[in-house]
Parts: C-alpha cells; structure tokens; sequence
C-alpha cells in the first residue's frame, strides 16, 4: 500500500496550502514566485524570510487525525510507503517512520556550494552563513523548477508501481513529477483511492473519489478496515 500525500493534510493542523490565500505580510507574494531558485539569486533576505514566517507556523503547528491515521496504517499494513510533498514534518510527528519526502523539509537548512544538510550556527545575516564555507544557507526544500531528489523519487515511482492500493491524499495533481504516481500505479493494476473535498484532475480515473476532509475521512477508512 502507498500512500501519497500533499499540502491539503495539513491543512486542518493550520498549516495553509499553496492555493488558499496567505496571510498578513505575506498576502501580496504568490508563493509559485518566491518558492524558486530565481527569486532566492533575486532576493534571498525576501525568500529567507518567507520560509522562516512558514517554518514558525509549521513549528507551532501539530499533526492532526490524518497525520495519525496514516501513522496507524504502518503500523497495520505489512507494507507501506508514505510518500509525501510536504516540507512541513508532521507526518514524522504523527509518529510514521518511513516516510519519503519529496520536496525536502522546512526544518532543516542547506549549503547550495557545498550541496549538504547544516545548521545555521549564527542569525546575525539573513540568510544565515555555512558555518563550513560562509556562502549564504538556503531552506531544504525543492523549488519550483528544481530536480527532485533521485533515490526518494526512484523508490516512491517503484512503490506505486508494485503496490496494491494507492491513496492520494489532499494533492492537487498539478505538481509534477509526484503527481504521475498515481498513474503509475493504476496502470499497474492498483486500485486508487483519493481523498480531497474538492475534485482533482485524478477524480476521473480513481476508483474511489472520496470528497472531505482527510482528517475526517480517513480515520473513518482506517477505522472501517483495523477497528
Ligand atoms: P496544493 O496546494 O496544490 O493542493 C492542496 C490540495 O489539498 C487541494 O486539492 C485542496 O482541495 C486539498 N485540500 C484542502 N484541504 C484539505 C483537507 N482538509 N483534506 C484533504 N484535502 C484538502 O498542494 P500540493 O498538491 O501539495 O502541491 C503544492 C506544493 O506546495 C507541494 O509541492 C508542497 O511541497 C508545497 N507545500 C507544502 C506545504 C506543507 O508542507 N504543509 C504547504 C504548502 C505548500
């Protein structure tokens, strides 16, 4: 069983998707033009302090009933992989173990010369310096128009391909290349359920389209098969 999951979880933690409006300061910046590499060459202080107003929000935020319903399918399911977009970590919260991030993760910072994970040691310039090699640190995430991560893509492309059940949960489809997984696995036989209150472009092709909330749907479904 896979299970795929995008920015529409988190959503009942208080976490804002993409598409729904951001707030305060924030609301006259679409994120599609700040969440990429050219914005952050522009201006890496406006893109720095972007992520660290989100970051605060996902660092107050918790992982909701979807969270941990998911959490309680690994632990029920002899095999189950949880692919996520999110950057947010609050399926590790939740207590899921194996989970492959696509899109990496707002928590941690990264060396764009050096090319590996670090802490910044010192917040006296925005964006904090490489305590290594002193360029500019950038979030951990991947933007758009940036190569995802090969080996997590590689293993999230072979789960769907061999699994039996697929569940697509709060992803809009739009953001590619995840949103091909789940043609991946109805190609191969799988059944695929979606779980969105609104309909997606995969609406059509799932077996089961199931409109609502994911904090309430699915622990109904797990509740349904291990309750
Ligand atoms: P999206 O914003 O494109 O779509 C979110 C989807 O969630 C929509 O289809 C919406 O109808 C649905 N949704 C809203 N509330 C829901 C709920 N309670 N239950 C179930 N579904 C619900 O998000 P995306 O498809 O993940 O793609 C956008 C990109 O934005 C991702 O690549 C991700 O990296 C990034 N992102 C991540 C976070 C996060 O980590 N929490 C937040 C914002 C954006």
């Amino acid at each position: 069983m896979v299970a795929l999951t995008g920015s529409g979880i988190s959503a009942e933690s208080g976490v804002p998707t993409f598409r729904d409006a951001q707030t305060g300061l924030w609301a006259k910046y679409d994120p599609q033009e700040l969440a990429t590499p050219e914005a952050f060459a522009r201006d890496p202080k406006l893109v720095w302090k972007w992520y660290a107003w989100r970051r605060e929000l996902v660092e107050g935020a918790s992982p909701n009933a979807g969270h941990e319903a998911l959490a309680e399918l690994e632990r029920s399911v002899p095999e189950f992989s949880l692919v996520t977009q999110n950057v947010d970590g609050l399926h590790q919260e939740a207590g899921s173990e194996y989970v492959v991030e696509l899109h990496g993760n707002i928590r941690r910072s990264r060396c764009p010369v050096e090319n590996v994970t670090v802490e910044p040691d010192e917040m006296d310039h925005i964006p904090p310096p490489c305590p290594n090699c002193g360029s500019p640190l950038r979030p951990d995430v991947v933007w758009f128009g940036e190569a995802l991560p090969a080996a997590g893509l590689e293993a999230a492309s072979e789960a769907a391909r061999l699994c039996d059940l697929f569940l697509s949960v709060g992803t809009s489809g739009l953001v590619h290349p995840a949103a091909s997984l789940p043609y991946e696995a109805l190609e191969n036989g799988a059944t695929v359920v979606e779980v969105n209150p609104d309909p997606t472009p995969l609406a059509p092709h799932a077996d089961f389209s199931l409109r609502g909330w994911a904090g309430e749907v699915l622990p109904r479904l797990v509740g349904a098969a291990f309750g």
